[in-house]
């Protein structure tokens, strides 16, 4: 990915001097995105949206539709519109850029979302593209003073569009349709019940699952290191973790929930 990332930078002219040097000197600030938080900063959540949804939610219930997760009907907090898409990343811009990768890497038992921009859902529905988000992101970089936003932060999240998104969609073209029936460990158990739940004493996985099954939502160390990490420690079918994924996750969509569900949390990648 690291390789792919840099052609990419190149390739787009971003985060480049003129001589296809990275800005700043390095290309990679991964280091500095490894913090935990301990509740030393006030974290402005959230860009609310708080949508009436009870009328869908009465008639998926009249279908008799199976679902997974909660729902509260009063408060669908995720953006449906292009102007919602825009707002919300407007408001990571404002108020989260700024301490996103020092905590990218964090997790904390009182936040769902930390610094965490949740507009994954935004690109993936097209609402918004990928490359308006970078650019967003970079205009308030270079307008920023006082305090001046640190490339540190920049460079962590444009790293997760530019690099890790974009080379899962390239992972998917190259590897599918034979990704989705490997099994190279020869996992065929379960999952546990919990992972409908959330009921279970082992605390990060409650937390991890609970946020899933409330919000739709988890960041990606908890659905790597946690949920991903306890099914293949447990020997789980891949194909029953797809499952899992594919449903809870609001962003969930097969080109992007496959790729990392087996290539990086199952182990499933061929060398
Ligand atoms: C097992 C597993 C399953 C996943 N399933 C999905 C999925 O179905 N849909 C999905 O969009 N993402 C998926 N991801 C990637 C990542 O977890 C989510 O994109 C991220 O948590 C979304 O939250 P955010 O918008 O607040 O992200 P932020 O942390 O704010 O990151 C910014 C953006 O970078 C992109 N991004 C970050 N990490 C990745 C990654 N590993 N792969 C691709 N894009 C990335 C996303 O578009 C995200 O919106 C998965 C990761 C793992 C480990």
């Amino acid at each position: 990915m690291e390789y792919f990332y840099r052609d990419m930078r190149k390739k787009h002219q971003i985060m480049i001097d003129d001589d296809l040097e990275p800005e700043g000197g390095k290309w990679n600030y991964d280091h500095s995105n490894r913090n935990q938080w301990k509740g030393e900063t006030d974290i402005p959540h959230e860009r609310g949206f708080r949508k009436d949804v009870a009328a869908i939610v009465d008639l998926l219930k009249k279908e008799g539709v199976i679902t997974i997760g909660r729902i509260d009907e009063n408060n669908f907090n995720w953006p449906t519109s292009r102007q919602d898409g825009l707002d919300i990343l407007n408001y990571f811009c404002e108020y989260l850029l700024i301490e996103f990768g020092t905590y990218q890497d964090a997790m904390h038992t009182d936040q769902d979302y930390l610094y965490h921009s949740r507009l994954s859902f935004a690109m993936n529905s097209k609402l918004l593209s990928p490359r308006e988000v970078i650019d967003a992101v970079l205009v308030r970089f270079r307008e920023s003073e006082k305090p001046k936003i640190d490339i540190t932060q920049v460079e962590g999240f444009i790293r997760q569009i530019l690099g890790w998104r974009e080379f899962m969609r390239g992972i998917y073209w190259k590897e599918m349709p034979s990704y989705q029936s490997q099994n190279q460990l020869e996992n065929h158990n379960k999952l546990p019940g919990f992972y409908w739940t959330g009921e279970t004493k082992m605390n990060c996985l409650s937390h991890s699952i609970n946020n899933s099954l409330d919000n739709a939502y988890a960041h990606h160390i908890q659905r790597l290191m946690v949920t991903g990490n306890y099914a293949l420690l447990t020997m789980t079918e891949p194909s029953y973790v797809d499952e899992w994924y594919l449903g809870v996750y609001i962003d969930a969509i097969e080109w992007v929930e496959i790729t990392n569900t087996r290539g990086m949390s199952q182990w499933q990648m061929e060398e």
